[in-house]
C-alpha cells in the first residue's frame, strides 16, 4: 500500500469555520420540485404558496354550547324556538324574546347577536330559558375572522409541520409542490472498521459513524444510500466514490481525511472529478473536515471520530441539506448560565462543546475524553461555541446553547 505525502499543502489551507460555512452554503444547488399529496408533505419544504379557497370560519359560528339570543333580552325569560346542532343550518330567525339552543361549531341564526353559555342559564318550569350570568361575551366567531378567501395561509419555503397539514386540509389543498429531497450517500473509510454485526478483531473497531450519519440525514427527511466500508485502499475507495457521486446528490465520507499515511480520501476525491474547496477548518472538533464539489454531487469528507463527525454534520451538512431543499434552517438556541467553570488547553480554534442542561436550567459541559467518547456524548442536549482565543468559560457566564 502506497502512502501519500502532500501534507504540507493541506496543512497550509486551513480556513476559518465562518469561511467554510460560507463556501458550503454557496455551493448548494436546488433540487427542483415535485407534487405530493398533502398527507405526505410532513417535513417537506413548500415550493408554492398555499391560499385559502374560502373564508374561515365559513359562517358565523358559535364557539360554545348554549343559547343564541339578543344581548338586550338577557334580563328576561326567553322562549326557545329550536335546537341547532353542529353541521345543521338554523331554520328559525331570532326575534325579540326568542333564542335557539345551539351547539359549539353550529351556525348562529340571524337575529342573534350573542351566544350565552349553557353553564350561565337555567330552564324554567315554563320551558323558557333564563340567563343567570352577570356578563356575556358574544361567543360568536365571525365569518372570515381567521382567514379571508384567497388569503395566503402558507408561504413557499415553509418546512411542513403537522399544524401546517391541518391548514392544508382546511383550505382543501390536497396536493402541493415541494422540493425534491437530496439523496445522501454514506461511505465509511478505514481498514480498522467492521460492521456492527461482526465481533472486532484485536486491532479493529465497529463502524458506528456511518449509522449515526444515516440517522442524522434521515432526521432531515432525506433518503440515504449506504455504500459500506471502503478499506484504506485507493483503488477500491475510488470505485465506490465514483459510483456514489453518480447516484447521490450529497455524499458523506467518514474517516480517511486526517494526516495519517493511509488517509486517501482527499486524493481519491480529486481523481473522481471532485474539486476540493477546503480540507482543513479552524474548528474543534472536526479540523480535517473536507468539502468538495462535483457537477452533480456535493461531497464531504468528515472526520472518523464519531463526535467530530456528528458535530460537523450539525454545523455544515444539515444547513446545506435544508438549503438544497429551499429551507433557510436556523438552529434553535437558548441563552443559559454555566453551572461550572470550563477550561480547555488550547484556544487556537473555534471550539464546540457538547453540554447538558440540568433540571435547574444550568449548562454543564459533557465530561468526555475526546471525540471518540460517544457514550458520554449520548445524553447531550446541545453544543456551545467557544471562540478562538478563549480558553475559559466562567461559572455563571451566559452561553448560547444550540440544540442538537
Ligand atoms: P481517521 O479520520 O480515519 O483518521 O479516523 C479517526 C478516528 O476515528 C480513528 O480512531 C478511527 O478508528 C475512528 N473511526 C474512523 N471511522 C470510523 C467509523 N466509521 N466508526 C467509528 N470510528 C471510526
Ligand atoms: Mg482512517
Amino acid at each position: 500500500m502506497k502512502a501519500k505525502g502532500n501534507k504540507t499543502t493541506r496543512q497550509s489551507s486551513m480556513i476559518s469555520f465562518e469561511k467554510a460555512y460560507d463556501i458550503v452554503m454557496k455551493s448548494a444547488f436546488s433540487m427542483g420540485s415535485e407534487e405530493v399529496s398533502f398527507t405526505d408533505s410532513y417535513g417537506r419544504v413548500l415550493i408554492q404558496d398555499v391560499a385559502s379557497d374560502m373564508d374561515m370560519p365559513p359562517f358565523n359560528k358559535s364557539s360554545v354550547d348554549g343559547f343564541a339570543c339578543r344581548k338586550s333580552d338577557l334580563n328576561m325569560e326567553i322562549t326557545i324556538v329550536e335546537t341547532i346542532a353542529a353541521g345543521q343550518n338554523p331554520l328559525k330567525k331570532i326575534s325579540h324574546g326568542e333564542c335557539s339552543r345551539i351547539m359549539t361549531g353550529a351556525p348562529v341564526p340571524s337575529g342573534a347577536d350573542c351566544v350565552v353559555m349553557v353553564e350561565d342559564t337555567e330552564i324554567l318550569p315554563t320551558g323558557k330559558m333564563k340567563f343567570n350570568g352577570t356578563y356575556s361575551k358574544s361567543n360568536i366567531s365571525l365569518r372570515g375572522e381567521d382567514v379571508r378567501k384567497d388569503e395566503i395561509v402558507l408561504r413557499s419555503g415553509v418546512c411542513v409541520r403537522p399544524q401546517d397539514i391541518a391548514i392544508m386540509a382546511s383550505v382543501g389543498c390536497i396536493s402541493v409542490q415541494v422540493s425534491k429531497l437530496p439523496v445522501v450517500g454514506i461511505v465509511s473509510s478505514g481498514d480498522e472498521l467492521v460492521e456492527p454485526d461482526k465481533k472486532p478483531g484485536s486491532s479493529q473497531i465497529r463502524n458506528s459513524n456511518a449509522y449515526q450519519l444515516m440517522a442524522q440525514a434521515q432526521m432531515t427527511g432525506c433518503p440515504t444510500k449506504y455504500y459500506g466500508i471502503a478499506g484504506d485502499d485507493e483503488q477500491t475507495t475510488f470505485g465506490i466514490v465514483s459510483r456514489a457521486v453518480a447516484e447521490c446528490d450529497l455524499l458523506l465520507l467518514t474517516g480517511g481525511v486526517s494526516m495519517g499515511d493511509f488517509d486517501f480520501v482527499p486524493s481519491v476525491l480529486e481523481r473522481a472529478g471532485i474539486k476540493i474547496l477546503f480540507s482543513r477548518v479552524r474548528v474543534q472538533p472536526g479540523k480535517p473536515t473536507t468539502f468538495g464539489v462535483h457537477p452533480e454531487c456535493l461531497v464531504f469528507g468528515l472526520p472518523g471520530n464519531p463526535v467530530s463527525s456528528f458535530i460537523q454534520f450539525e454545523l455544515l451538512v444539515k444547513p446545506l441539506i435544508y438549503k438544497m431543499m429551499g429551507y433557510e434552517w436556523k438552529p434553535f438556541t437558548c441563552e443559559l448560565s454555566m453551572k461550572e467553570n470550563y477550561k480547555r488547553r488550547s484556544g487556537d480554534r473555534l471550539g464546540f462543546i457538547p453540554v447538558y442542561i440540568t433540571s435547574e436550567r444550568e449548562v454543564l459541559p459533557v465530561d468526555y475524553h475526546g471525540s471518540a467518547h460517544i457514550t458520554s456524548f449520548s445524553g447531550a442536549h446541545g453544543i456551545i461555541a467557544i471562540p478562538a482565543g478563549k480558553t475559559h468559560i466562567e461559572k455563571g457566564e451566559i452561553v448560547s446553547v444550540r440544540q442538537i
